[in-house]
């Protein structure tokens, strides 16, 4: 005998996580909860790639920003670079708020 999530006996022909759907799984309701599932995961792995271009860009900025200016004159170019980052991250999070 089959059983559903819950324990109870299976029916034949019904849905195991959704025992009352006559469907047999992954009934319809599974699949509008996985096409729901997939559309979040794809929208947060949008914005992911969105922050991280913006970061990149305005990493960019900032380094050419820094770099032209005499104040900055002091700094190697790994502090440079490690404050660039520092920027964008700080951009990204205003942007965020
Ligand atoms: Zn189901």
């Amino acid at each position: 005998m089959s059983f559903d999530i819950y324990g109870n006996p299976l029916r034949p022909g019904y849905c195991e996580a959704h025992p009352d759907i006559a469907e047999p799984f992954p009934c319809s309701i599974c699949r509008h909860r996985q096409q729901l599932e997939q559309g979040r995961i794809e929208h947060e792995a949008r914005i992911a790639n969105e922050q991280r271009e913006f970061r990149d860009k305005a990493a960019i900025a900032a380094m050419k920003a820094i770099l032209s200016n005499e104040s900055y004159s002091h700094l190697t170019l790994k502090e440079t670079a490690g404050l660039s980052f520092e920027m964008a991250g700080q951009m990204l999070e205003e942007r965020e708020k």
